[in-house]
């Protein structure tokens, strides 16, 4: 298919996308792309009933008593939609957030006028079980709990299983914002318990934006008639209209879908879910461990680390500068990802995507003839900064 116009190939050129999302997707994804569907002809409808299906079955265990509801746009509004069906008007809040993502789903339900509290623990930090035991003791009003399975602000790997347990020993329910971390971590409900989880298209799974789901356990789906402040982002209606016709509600990202399918296929094909992410912790485990002998520093502590993307320090030397060291490595056919923490400076490298080990070390090679090329004698990262991270972690 190499002769086919205008398709990009990696060797002529197209950089990889060791971003979060969206990412480098496969020749295979893209090639499902080039050719046009009907979005209420019964191939389509075909097409969207095997979606639901896979993605509940990726789901694992448990997920017979979930439901599978596609929304149409980026994965924040899946998000919305989940906030906003799933929570009673009448309904309090415990947001977990320690980065940008927590701090978002915060200000949807401040958007949503849900009442709600944050525990805020900054960049660095995970909120613990006994923190939301704690919380939810103090609180009897809270009803929800929602949770950031793994904060790709900073890549760190929230600990879903604790919070779950102390959700609920208290009596509430945890919704997850799954984005990042699902189709590489196992999130099966009969291993951890939770209503309604997140996640999209163009993230673990490798398919291209377009498109959200939440996976939802049928009781409370059935229960929420009525909640959705918003038309469009009504789950339940999304839900009963699917259920009823097999079409979406308003026009589905048709070419989306078809490369969602393939992208679902040779995700199955990897192994699964723990396939893929095998396959992610190998490329953070080679990125971390060549980045280190540069000099380089994570933000994170080892046990933190998620497999999807890591959070480097820039380091002290007074020669580097963050946006000379992007364009060197974009220019290697490699984009990385500006930091997005609140305190110290930072860039983010993708692990997820189609990349793997060999990649990694590329792009290892690519950011030392880059520090090389700006005369940075040493990638160490300042004291301080590693001084904040020992001491907040104490
Ligand atoms: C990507 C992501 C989202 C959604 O972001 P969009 O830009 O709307 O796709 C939400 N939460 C997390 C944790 C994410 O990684």
């Amino acid at each position: 298919m190499a002769d086919l116009p205008g398709l990009p190939d990696p060797e002529m050129g197209e950089p990889f996308l060791l971003t979060p999302g969206p990412l480098t997707t496969s020749l295979t994804v893209k090639q499902a792309m080039l050719r046009d569907w009907g979005s209420w002809d019964v191939d389509f409808r075909a097409m969207t009933s095997a979606l639901r299906g896979r993605l509940l079955t990726l789901l694992g265990a448990g997920a017979d008593a979930f439901e599978c509801v596609p929304i149409q746009g980026s994965g924040t509004f899946a998000v919305e939609a989940m906030l906003g069906s799933l929570i009673p008007r009448d309904g309090k809040v415990l947001v977990l957030a320690n980065g940008a993502y927590g701090l978002r789903s915060a200000e949807t339900l401040r958007y949503l006028n849900r009442d709600h509290i944050v525990l805020d623990k900054g960049d660095y930090l995970p909120p613990r079980g006994t923190e939301v035991a704690e919380l939810l003791a103090g609180d009897p009003d809270i009803t929800h709990v929602v949770a950031i399975h793994c904060e790709t602000s900073s890549g760190i790997l929230n600990p879903i299983s604790e919070i779950s347990d102390a959700v609920y020993a208290a009596g509430r329910k945890l919704l997850i914002d799954s984005m990042s971390a699902f189709g590489a971590i196992d999130v099966s409900p009969d291993t951890i318990r939770f209503e309604a989880l997140v996640s999209s298209a163009n993230k673990c799974i490798e398919g291209v934006p377009g498109f959200g789901f939440v996976l939802v356990r049928r009781t409370e789906l059935e229960a929420c008639k009525g909640n959705s402040h918003s038309l469009s982002l009504d789950v339940h209606a999304q839900w009963a209209t699917m259920e009823k016709t097999g079409q979406w509600r308003f026009t589905p990202p048709t070419h989306v879908v078809a490369a969602f399918l393939e992208a679902l296929r040779t995700h199955h094909d990897e192994g699964g879910v723990a396939g893929r992410g095998a396959r992610y912790e190998a490329n953070r485990d080679a990125l971390i461990a060549g980045m280190r002998k540069l000099g380089f520093e994570t933000l994170l502590e080892d046990r933190w680390l998620s497999p999807i993307i890591v959070t480097f320090f820039c380091p002290e030397d007074p020669n580097f500068a963050f946006d000379r060291f992007y364009d060197l490595m974009k220019n290697e056919g490699f984009i990385i990802y500006p930091g997005k923490l609140t305190v110290v400076d930072s860039f983010r490298v993708g692990c997820i995507g189609q990349v793997d080990v060999d990649v990694m070390h590329r792009v290892v090679s690519a950011a030392a003839r880059a520090l090389i090329t700006m005369n940075v004698s040493s990638a160490a990262p300042p004291a301080a900064a590693l001084q904040e991270r020992a001491r907040l972690a104490a």
